[in-house]
């Protein structure tokens, strides 16, 4: 067995998604824009593959969520009511000689220093206190200001009302919690799931997918008596989840490393503070497993306090080892308590209670909300393989961008006619794509570099017995299978693999 030696690099990830169209930065040919990046032909199978996974798990299979898909603006003063007008900044700091802009937490966190409290007086005194400069030039800083992350419009003719594109798309299920509690009869506990572009002007977007200014939330919001939060009918279905577990007292303690627990056991000892919460955290993982990402590689950890929004009663970040950036944030998990609806309430003026039980509520929030993008990322590294003489990506058959590829062996001899008519059977069934140019060295070297499980080949012998050689991506092994049996055998594979 040739050998994987190395993790691959975050420049060598950018240069294989530009090079086999998977993503490329948008307005590329003006220079490109921070924060802002396309799909190309083969990443929007692959966005979309991750995406209808996601609602399948989340929406299709389950009775007890229903989806939405909400507009990307709508009336301001939603995001008066959820808070985000007055208080969904960061700190911007700008360097008096350069004229850089940073984010100011970022810069301290880059010079080991802990925030302990994420608020103006603090930022300020701690970049003075440090003597923080700005790193391209060494030039002294300015005092660190407010800036309010969302992207402002104006709407309609005259301009006159200034309106947001949406900074998450959890808002827009919360104005239409009545409109759903409403027309689908929906009784607690239940959820409202929806997959949209979320918009946040980022002050220094980096590190390629990870932070960007567009992207593509994949949210739920779990309604929940407050008096019933320990009354999960699936907990069964996770207590006995072992996860790699970090707590806010631990990290308190200045403990770094992650510990396996079962999730049972972190709801009875109070460390997840209910049982439904602990229900999303493993509900949320089974899921990332299943796109067959490492376990070893994702933690479960918990919002220390100057973490913690200010919606929020507990919150808990599912994170993926990025080898090339650490730990870092691929889901947040928060209970939102009754704030959101409380407060739609208050600034509308409508009743967003519901009766359980005889009794009239405002539901609690558990929040499960998934960042598209940075999943892709967290699938990309964990799938890449190098080895000696080649580099593959071990995607899972379910989400691979293409399921097969058809290739006749060589261009003559009515093998391209065959491998055609195979390839317009297949297409019917799967994605697929066919390609007859290059050597077939250089066709399977392409198909390995973006995931395709399996590659379909039509040699002299098909034309005698009607077979084809089936090649697996990981092992290179190759078998041969009856044309007309190749449906079922691929079907089968994809379901299993
Ligand atoms: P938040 O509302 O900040 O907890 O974000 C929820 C999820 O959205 C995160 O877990 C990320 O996966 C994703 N996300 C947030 N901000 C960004 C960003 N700037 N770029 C890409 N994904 C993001």
């Amino acid at each position: 067995m040739e050998e994987k030696y190395r993790d691959i690099t975050l420049d060598e990830l950018t240069d294989l998604c530009i090079r086999r169209g998977i993503v490329f930065p948008s307005g590329r040919i003006y220079g490109g824009l921070a924060g802002f990046y396309d799909y190309g032909p083969v990443g929007v199978e692959l966005e979309r593959n991750i995406l209808n996974d996601w609602w399948k798990w989340f929406v299709e299979t389950r009775d007890d969520i229903y989806g939405i898909d909400g507009a990307i603006i709508t009336h301001p003063r939603t995001w008066e009511a959820s808070g985000h007008v007055e208080s969904f900044i960061d700190y911007i700091v700008t360097c008096t000689s350069c004229g850089a802009e940073y984010r100011a937490d970022h810069l301290l966190e880059e010079v080991g220093v802990k925030i302990p409290e994420y608020s103006l007086e603090t930022i300020k005194s701690l970049i003075e206190n440090n003597n923080v400069r700005c790193p391209a030039c060494g030039g002294k800083l300015s005092e660190p200001r407010k800036f309010n992350l969302m992207f402002d419009t104006q709407v309609g003719p005259r301009k006159s009302m200034t309106a947001y594109l949406r900074p998450e798309t959890a808002q827009l299920i919360f104005t239409n919690f009545k409109n759903v509690v409403f027309t689908m009869g929906a009784t607690l506990p239940f959820g409202i799931a929806q997959i949209g572009k979320a918009f946040r002007n980022e002050i220094s977007p980096r590190n390629f997918l990870f932070r960007l200014r567009e992207f593509t939330q994949m949210e739920i919001e779990y309604f929940v008596n407050p008096e019933k939060l320990n009354e999960c009918p699936y907990f069964k279905e996770v207590e006995e989840l072992r996860v790699n577990f970090l707590s806010a007292e631990e990290q308190e303690r200045g403990v770094s490393e992650a510990k396996s627990i079962k999730l049972g056991e972190a709801v009875e000892t109070g460390v997840i503070k209910n049982a439904w919460h602990a229900y999303w955290i493993g509900e949320s993982l089974r899921w990332l497993w299943s796109l067959g990402l490492r376990p070893e590689r994702l933690r479960v950890r918990e919002h220390v306090k100057t973490e913690l929004a200010h919606y929020a009663v507990q919150t808990f970040d599912i994170e993926y080892f990025f080898p090339y950036m650490g730990w870092k944030e691929i889901e947040g998990i928060a209970n939102r308590s009754d704030y959101d609806l409380k407060r739609h309430q208050e600034y509308s003026g409508e009743a967003l209670h519901i009766v359980d039980n005889g009794k009239t509520v405002i539901p609690y929030v558990i929040e499960p909300s998934f960042g598209l993008e940075r999943i892709l990322l967290a699938v990309l590294t964990d799938s890449y393989v190098r080895e000696e003489r080649r580099t593959y990506l071990r995607l899972k058959p379910r989400i691979a961008p293409f399921k097969c590829a058809v290739f006749p062996l060589v261009k003559r001899d009515g093998l391209d006619v065959k491998a055609r008519e195979i390839y317009n059977q297949l297409k019917k069934h799967f994605r697929c794509y066919y390609d007859e140019d290059g050597s077939i060295g250089r066709r399977y070297a392409k198909a390995d570099e973006i995931g395709v499980p399996f590659s379909i080949t039509i040699d002299g012998q098909t034309l005698r017995d009607d077979t084809v050689t089936i090649r697996f991506r990981d092992t290179k092994e190759q078998i041969r299978e009856r044309v007309e049996n190749l449906k079922a055998r691929l079907s089968e594979l994809i379901a299993t693999l």
